[in-house]
């Protein structure tokens, strides 16, 4: 047997290096998830010959002080990880303070780097690992690296790379995948001189997708937003009718870390099973988060790999959210917004004659002051965030069992039976005081009992029924939501009450509750009865007749963010605010079961009033498709 010795540290470096530092585009991507780690908003990748002489990062993140600077060259050197039990719950993308030491291995860098508050910076030149220079330098807060003549010293190792414009294309595509794993960082990738890629940082996943993956790839994804318990899954997939002859456009991520894995491509493509063709892969960009300690991301050197504690679960997860989003839009047009009727307007709340009208965007963005507007369909749609289809595993199996198994008898007890109020007449049709309201007042006077046929809800939220050659989906929240709106409105000044039993502690920012007790006449028409406690708790004798109990601290609340965000400057103003909160919290939500007898008459109400159109947030209560819609859907009439 030959004498054993223990290696030297230097050529123990180099062997580690291998591990992490394989090529120019590992040497990005661990540099770059540096800088994400740091907090930067804005990180600069510049190459030259492929990374291979020439690699530069810069960051706007936290920087080092000097002797961390020194130290994180060392190996096993992080600011990430102290005790045995962080391992158990990693929040970072780097945990094993081998990157910045494995390349100064084998290369030679220039560090800049400065920490906010400090008057200087720290420049170090490292050689093969060693630092050779430290000095003073200025330069801005943050970090950038320069790594210059990779594997200079293994030249075994350089025998492996590839051409420049390879190596320079792998390199480029480490920084896309990780500018799509941050759309809230503004990434830019320079390559020997010239621009290739910038992301704006605007936080939206599909920005991210047509700076990186261009726009038709873009213009081709359908989002994906779905949750199994722990777990959730949200980004976007290529429609069945846009694959590619590769997987390399299958993009994941676990917590924003960029991963491979075999459960997570055969969970997407069983979503497509039967819609694509032999040899055809759809495209993805998927993050899943899971509970930290749900998975382990110490299983690999380069950290690519991972290993779930629940394997089922994550494919559940990815399998029934893709399958869910492209069930809601393989192909199909999305259901268009009525137009025809114009919608009778409410009067606005009053605004200074000199302010400019607000623009649709902002009409939403301040919803509280603009609570009362109906919306044109119109400024709806400019308005409206692009539709995210949401289908949990559960809902998935509810509408594929309908669809089966044709109509179906609803569950009897529901949760709402005795808190949905069934609309009075009475009050419906009281007089109302205001002028604009007096010709839908007539309008409503006139028997009319719709005709339709109650075909049943879906997804736990929408109501469908059958009129005159028509299918109308009803929001069964926002409908029962207007109604009460429209109730309360008509009860003139005093809402009216309902005395508790027991008199209720409500728990809110002193803040809040300072300014309810200022408010305490509007607090008194709106049906409740109030008292300080000192601090922020209140104790809540009284509240409106159609408020829960168990929702009376929320909806407080909320009308104190009507009272504090100050836009609203109108005693009417405020009180159809606040009208509208108790509106909202007295409706069924959505995702509730109801009862089928409640939700025909919310339909019949619905269908009964022309007025009910649109919920007070500006949200579409009813949506149609025409028979003529459907047929030239089903290519029956072109
Ligand atoms: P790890 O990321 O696993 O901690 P590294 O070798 O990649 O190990 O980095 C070592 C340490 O150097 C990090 O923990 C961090 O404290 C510091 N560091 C590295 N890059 C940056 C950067 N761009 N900005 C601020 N700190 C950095
Ligand atoms: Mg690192």
């Amino acid at each position: 047997m030959p004498s054993i010795f223990r290696l030297d540290p230097h050529l123990a470096n180099l062997i580690a290096a291998g591990e992490v530092v394989e090529r120019p585009a590992s040497v990005v991507k661990e540099l770059v998830e540096n800088s994400i780690d740091a907090g930067a908003r804005n990180i600069s990748v510049e190459l030259q010959n492929g990374g291979m002489t020439f690699l530069r990062i810069t960051d706007n993140g936290c920087g080092m002080e000097r002797e961390d600077a020194k130290t994180a060259f060392l190996r096993h050197a992080t600011s990430k990880l102290r005790r045995k039990e962080d391992l158990e719950a990693i929040g970072t993308l780097g945990f094993r303070g081998e990157a910045l030491a494995a390349t100064a291995a084998v290369s030679k860098i220039d560090l800049l780097t400065r920490v906010e508050g400090a008057l200087e910076g720290t420049r170090l030149h490292l050689e093969a690992g060693k630092i050779l220079e430290c000095e003073d330098a200025g330069c801005p807060v943050g970090t950038t690296i320069i790594v210059r003549d990779l594997f200079y010293n293994t030249p075994a190792r350089m025998k492996f790379m590839k051409r420049d414009s390879v190596e320079g294309s792998a390199a480029a595509a480490a920084v896309g995948r990780q500018a799509l794993a941050h759309p809230e960082i503004s990434f830019r990738l320079i390559k020997d001189g010239e621009l290739q890629l910038q992301t704006p940082g605007d936080g939206e996943l599909l920005s991210a997708i047509y700076a990186v993956l261009g726009r038709q790839a873009a213009g081709e994804m359908i989002p994906v937003q779905s949750q199994w318990e722990k777990v959730s899954v949200s980004g976007y997939v290529s429609r069945p009718t846009a694959t590619r002859g590769t997987r390399s456009n299958q993009i994941f991520y676990v917590n924003h870390r960029l991963i491979r894995s075999k459960t997570l491509t055969a969970a997407l493509e069983e979503a497509y099973r039967n819609q694509l063709m032999v040899g055809r892969f759809p495209s993805c960009v998927l993050n899943l988060t899971v509970p930290l300690a749900a998975v382990d991301v110490n299983v690999h050197p380069a950290k690519t790999e991972v290993k779930f504690l629940n394997e089922r679960e994550i494919f559940d997860c990815v399998h029934y959210g893709v399958k869910g989003a492209l069930s809601h839009a393989s192909g199909q047009t999305p259901m268009q917004l009525p137009q025809e009727k114009p919608i009778p307007q409410e009067p606005a709340p009053q605004r200074p004659a000199q302010s400019p009208a607000p623009s649709p965007a902002a009409q939403t963005a301040g919803k509280t002051g603009e609570a009362f507007r109906s919306m044109t369909a119109a400024e709806y749609r400019k308005s409206a965030p692009p539709p995210v289809h949401t289908m949990t595993k559960w809902e998935y199996e509810q509408v594929s069992k309908a669809l089966q198994a044709g109509p179906k008898a609803e569950p009897s007890r529901t949760m709402v039976a005795e808190t949905f109020r069934k609309p009075e007449p009475a009050a419906l049709h009281s007089p109302v005081t205001r002028p604009a309201e007096e010709t839908a007042q007539q309008r409503l006077e006139l028997p009319n009992t719709p005709d339709f046929r109650y075909v049943g809800e879906v997804l736990n939220t929408y109501i469908i029924v059958e009129q005159a050659g028509e299918v109308l989906f009803i929001d069964k929240h926002a409908a029962h939501e207007r109604i009460n709106f429209e109730r309360l409105m008509a009860q003139g000044t005093t809402i009216l009450g309902q005395t508790l039993l027991t008199p209720r502690t409500c728990r809110l920012d002193a803040e809040e509750a300072a300014l309810l007790l200022e408010n305490r006449d509007l607090l008194l028409s709106l049906g409740f009865d109030l008292d300080g406690l000192g601090e922020g708790d209140l104790l809540v004798r009284q509240i409106p007749s159609d408020v829960r109990e168990s929702d009376a601290e929320a909806t407080l609340s909320e009308i104190a963010g009507h009272l504090q965000s100050g836009r609203i400057d109108t005693p009417t103003g405020l009180r159809e605010a606040a009208l509208h909160t108790i509106a909202c919290k007295a409706a069924i939500k959505g995702g509730w079961q109801t009862d089928p007898a409640e939700l025909r008459q919310l339909a019949a109400e619905v269908l009964r009033r022309e007025d009910l159109k649109y919920c007070p947030h500006g949200r579409p209560i009813c949506m149609t498709l025409t028979r003529r819609q459907l047929e030239k859907q089903f290519k029956r009439i072109t």
